[in-house]
């Protein structure tokens, strides 16, 4: 039986590029902080892969710290900031919303928005002590957030923004977050490695590293750089603007999805905003989450329950809570996100699917 992944915003497999790439790094024997040839070979890799991930997002490369993934560069913009107020929205990955104690939570509305007016209550007229920690993409539901927007409220009140462009890298243009103060991607999830993110910083922005130690990324993130991983990065990054160009053409598997599950009983949550267009959260009305991402697997479909990064866990998906549904419906949703190679087959598969496990929880209850 063949596998139908349906779980790319967990992670992506590795782009062709990416993997040649790296495959060349392996025989890079320098360490790119040496003056010696094979030092400078090394210090190469990681300064083309520099050039790619900075022309993803359209800025100057020296802005470019690279780090031990999305969650490594979540933390570095969160706690290395000199901000004394972080305010993020309620529907934040956890490497944002656990990265310190002391957020402030904006709420969202139903469909996963931030709520701008709450956003701008909170920072109040003088927000110049303050950072802003908004996602482009929510991984769960897809859900866009309002970033010009929400930009322009944080202008105003002088304070700064953090934009976790985790979910949106490859999946649509960035060019639009450019203006952001830091900017987080992760390579895993557009074709690179897992392990390797960047954080990308504007020019003067005071920022302490978390990770001390030696001079490496400007000062920003100590420790010998994973030129490996870089060079997986830097090539997956090339490549991911032009997957984003294609990447709307998943709305159509979607769509047609999200109608026919709704048809069958299916409550789809996020439908009311935009969204990416791989992504769909639905509830199956008295099963698990659990239950069906195991029925699923064993009919060769891999989907998620919540996000990826909090499976193993029972407990609903904090996104759907802060959008007021309540624990047990929460608990009953899966994720499914399409990605390169998904084909409408495996969308009518995963509904075929659906409706098989559906039909045997509703004879299992009534027997
Ligand atoms: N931010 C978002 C929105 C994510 O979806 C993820 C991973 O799922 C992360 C951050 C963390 O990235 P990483 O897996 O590279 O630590």
């Amino acid at each position: 039986m063949t596998t139908i992944y349906l779980d790319h915003n967990a992670t992506t497999p590795l782009d062709d590029g990416a993997r040649a790439a790296m495959s060349a790094a392996m025989d890079v024997l320098g360490n790119p902080s040496s003056v010696h040839g094979a030092g400078r070979a090394a210090r190469r890799i990681v300064e083309d892969a520099r050039e790619g991930v900075a022309a993803l997002v359209g800025v100057d490369p020296a802005r470019v710290i690279f780090t031990g993934g999305g969650t490594e560069a979540n933390n570095l913009a969160l706690r290395g900031t000199a901000a004394t107020r972080v305010l993020a929205s309620a529907v934040e990955h956890p490497s944002v919303l656990k990265a310190r104690d002391d957020i402030d939570i904006v709420p969202v509305d139903e469909n996963g928005v931030l709520d701008l007016a709450a956003l701008e209550r909170m920072l109040g007229a003088d927000g110049a002590d303050a950072l802003v920690s908004v996602m482009a993409a929510n991984n769960e539901t897809g859900v866009l957030q309002p970033i010009a927007a929400v930009a322009e409220i944080v202008r105003k009140a002088g304070a700064r923004l953090h934009v976790d462009a985790v979910q949106a890298a490859g999946k649509m243009p960035l060019d639009g977050f450019s203006g952001a103060d830091m900017l987080t991607l992760s390579a895993h999830k557009f074709g690179g490695p897992a392990g390797v993110g960047a954080l990308i910083v504007v020019d003067g922005l005071p920022l302490q590293p978390i990770v001390r130690g030696g001079g490496q990324e400007r000062r920003r993130r100590a420790g010998t750089e994973n030129v490996v991983g870089i060079a997986g990065m830097g090539a997956a990054a090339s490549r991911a603007r032009a997957h984003a160009e294609t990447f709307a053409d998943f709305a159509a598997n979607r769509d047609m999805l999200e109608r026919d599950l709704i048809a069958a009983g299916g409550m789809v949550y996020g439908q009311g905003a935009p969204r990416l267009a791989n992504t769909l959260t639905v509830g199956m009305p008295g099963v698990s989450a659990e239950t069906q991402v195991m029925a699923f697997d064993l009919a060769g479909i891999a989907v998620s329950a919540g996000s990826a990064c909090s499976s193993g866990k029972v407990e609903p998906s904090h996104v759907l809570l802060a959008m007021g549904i309540d624990g047990a419906e929460a608990a009953q949703a899966i994720r499914v996100s399409f990605g390169q190679g998904n084909t409408m087959d495996d969308a009518r598969r995963f509904l075929r699917v659906w409706n098989d496990i559906r039909g045997r929880a509703g004879s299992s209850a009534a027997a």
